[in-house]
């Protein structure tokens, strides 16, 4: 039997995971726990380096499509995905991109925070760090 690889989300808080119907935009609530913030590590698991200022607010990124290119150590995490974005409160935001393909979350850095830009194509922003 032929198979297909489904791409879901994962929530951040029951670990519910799900498939939606379409992906053109992020799921609201997970629809088991139902939790508005399913798509958010909470706050207390932040490290320092990914507290980062963005002249973006949260809610201009959070949900929206990002093409990526980051040249991270000697390899380069490269596709699409969504962008989680959170305001701590003290004036610093996390900015985490969910890829497409169920990688693991890339939790960005104030270098790379710097370098989100509106996309000209087809997605919402870009975030390149190697062209
Ligand atoms: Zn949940």
């Amino acid at each position: 039997m032929p198979k297909v690889m489904l791409l879901g989300f994962r929530c951040e808080r029951c670990e519910h995971e799900w498939f939606p119907r379409e992906l053109e935009q992020q799921p609201q609530t997970c629809p088991k726990c139902k939790s508005p913030y399913w798509h958010r590590p909470r706050k207390v698991d932040i490290s320092e380096e990914n507290r980062v200022t963005s002249a973006w607010t949260p809610h201009a990124l959070d949900g929206k499509t990002v093409e990526y290119n980051l040249a991270r150590g000697k390899k380069s995490d490269a596709g699409f995905g969504f962008f989680s974005a959170s305001d701590l409160g003290d004036g610093t935001m996390q900015i985490i991109i969910r890829p497409i393909t169920g990688e693991p979350d890339i939790k960005l850095i104030q270098d790379e925070a710097d370098l989100i830009k509106t996309h000209q194509g087809k997605y919402r922003f870009s975030c390149f760090s190697r062209s």
